[in-house]
């Protein structure tokens, strides 16, 4: 064998990776301070955990550091219980497992590494869900995520890779035809005043103003490589490389869910299999599901959720106890970082995975059906103590 020259020892050197010197200190001295925390990571992880994944990473060399930034530098969140860590890659939630793991358990009410995920994106499946009442449901809508294999995720995708993805997603959503036929437009050829008014319709996602979004590196170089598709009548949308590669959007005025489901399911397949055609498919596996870049959407990556008017029920004290035995959680109707105004709210799935599609969209139906009701019965004075439900 021959003696590494001066040069090779020095090309080593060189290429020596951060997640490496940071070993030259201890796992003590590396551990954050997580004592003013409230999130799922901070709550699970322990300095045992660290110190055993601390020099560890994924082929595309994203380390236990990267996975729970975000969450170091987003202690709480006003309105929801947030997640606290991101997967930067297809392979994040398995060399890290021993975080993610538990967190995805606690986060998922009790998920297990055993358990097996199942998905069910047949619209016929739903019982229902055509007449939600349009004096109090405004609007309907399904989203989900889905990321293209072999590609890093936002949290950790390079400029080219980036690139590459909202390439392929308009050849891919360039082919779609009738109802779902629509345009791309990228983010930075559309004005300012396009882009707000894209965003007060509830179409478009909000710019990178959210702390989370920052912290976790996914709006790193926006608006590059960022966009929405959509059909000329707004009624099916993608996002292009926001948090997940793609966000798959179906929505409409008024309470027909079930029409929203349909589209969603219809398009959402075409979509797959035009990926398929080009050599690409989506992550998934039979335990994880779909995999996305928050370990809170795993699994359906659903959320299926209505604007509704709750002034009444909202103010009751058991709204939040009713809310959780449905199996459904609130947000404000400008999204996941506004409060409610004016008694409208924005009530969907809590669950992602564990659940089929058709089962979360199911228990939207069944639950706001149950919530407009109360609603009715509070507004007429009555009691809605013999309606309440059983925890789901
Ligand atoms: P997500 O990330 O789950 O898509 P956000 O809470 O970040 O949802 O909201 C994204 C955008 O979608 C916001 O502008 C929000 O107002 C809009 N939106 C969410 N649900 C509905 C709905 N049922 N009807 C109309 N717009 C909605
Ligand atoms: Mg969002």
């Amino acid at each position: 064998m021959v003696k590494d020259s001066s040069t090779q020892q020095l090309i080593k050197r060189i290429s020596v990776n951060w997640s490496q010197l940071k070993m030259k200190y201890s796992s003590d001295q590396e551990y954050p301070d997580l004592s003013q925390h409230n999130n799922h990571m901070a709550k699970v992880l322990t300095p045992e955990i660290y110190e055993s994944l601390r020099d560890k990473e994924t082929p595309s060399g994203f380390t236990v550091d990267d996975v729970i930034q975000t969450g170091i530098d987003n202690p709480g969140h006003p309105f929801i219980m947030t997640v606290g860590c991101v997967a930067g890659d297809e392979e994040t939630y398995e060399v890290f497992k021993e975080l993610l793991d538990p967190v995805i358990e606690d986060r998922h009410g009790g998920y297990k590494p055993s358990d097996q995920h199942k998905t069910d994106l047949n619209p016929d499946n739903l019982q229902g869900g055509d007449d939600l009442d349009p004096d109090y449901v405004l609007s309907s809508r399904v989203r989900t995520g889905r990321s293209i294999r072999g590609f890093c995720l936002p949290p950790h995708c390079s400029r080219g890779e980036r690139r590459a993805i909202e390439n392929l997603s308009l050849e891919s959503l360039d082919m779609l035809d009738g109802d779902l036929k629509g345009k791309y437009y990228a983010l930075k050829n559309m004005s300012e005043e396009e882009q707000q008014q894209l965003i007060d319709d509830h179409f478009l996602f909000d710019k990178p103003v959210s702390p989370l979004l920052l912290a976790s590196g996914m709006a790193r170089d926006w608006p590059d490589g960022r966009g929405i598709w959509h059909n000329d009548n707004k009624t099916f949308l993608v996002w292009v490389n926001e948090e997940d590669h793609l966000r798959v959007i179906s929505m409409q005025k008024g309470g027909n869910m079930k029409e929203v489901f349909n589209r969603f399911c219809t398009g959402l397949t075409k979509i797959e299999g035009l990926f398929k055609e080009r050599s690409h498919e989506f992550m998934w596996n039979e335990h994880l599901g779909y995999v996305l870049t928050c370990p809170s959407n795993l699994g359906t990556g659903l959320r299926a959720g209505v604007h509704v008017k709750l002034p009444n029920v909202s103010k009751h004290d058991k709204f939040g106890d009713i809310l959780k035995r449905l199996r459904l959680q609130k947000r404000g109707t400008g999204g996941v970082d506004t409060a409610a105004v004016g008694g409208v709210f924005d009530i969907s799935n809590a669950d992602r995975l564990g659940f089929s599609e058709v089962e979360l969209v199911q228990m939207v139906v069944d639950g706001v059906n149950l919530l407009v009701d109360m609603e009715k019965k509070l507004e007429a004075g009555e009691s809605i103590d013999d309606i309440i439900p059983e925890q789901k």
